[in-house]
């Protein structure tokens, strides 16, 4: 999934900020929805398209849960309710990711105890290049549907 993850994380920021009674970090939850793929920096200037991105740390369920945990412990002492919140948002929008991915990438969950990739869909290879394989396969729907949802949200809440 390419095209959904800022949309998607829009509409998960803005749930989370309905239900804690928060306004602010909007910013935060953008960021974080796109977050993981920073790794195809890696990917096509570094590892020259070597390894499936998806399966770089950036792309591991455990590497974020682990680091929510010892935020979590860490606020414990402090009690921080802006950590708390930072933390909320930032993390669920990056597991939305991972979760948006699994849709059609494939995301190890399991990881370290197995490297399977667990995906819903497959979008087989119709075009040489990939992008068109994906928009042109009937889950980019999916995609287009999250995006105009994500779209009408943020008109409505401007209306308001
Ligand atoms: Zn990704």
């Amino acid at each position: 999934m390419f095209l959904a993850h800022l949309p998607a994380g829009y509409l998960l920021t803005k749930e989370i900020q309905r239900r804690i009674h928060e306004t602010k970090y909007l910013w935060i939850g953008l960021v974080a929805s796109v977050l993981p793929d920073i790794d195809l920096l890696y990917f096509y200037f570094v590892d020259h398209r070597q390894t499936l991105h998806h399966e770089y740390w950036t792309h591991l369920p455990i590497f974020w849960l682990t680091l929510w945990a010892f935020v979590t412990i860490g606020n414990l002492h402090f009690k921080s309710r802006g950590v708390s919140t930072i933390a909320q948002i930032f993390f669920l929008n990056v597991l939305l990711h991972l979760v948006l991915d699994t849709f059609a990438g494939g995301i190890s969950w399991l990881y370290p105890l197995s490297s399977h990739s667990f995906f819903f869909v497959t979008v087989p290879a119709t075009h040489a290049f990939w992008m068109f394989s994906f928009i042109t396969h009937w889950s980019f729907l999916v995609e287009l549907a999250i995006t105009v949802w994500a779209i009408v949200a943020f008109v409505k809440s401007k209306k308001v």
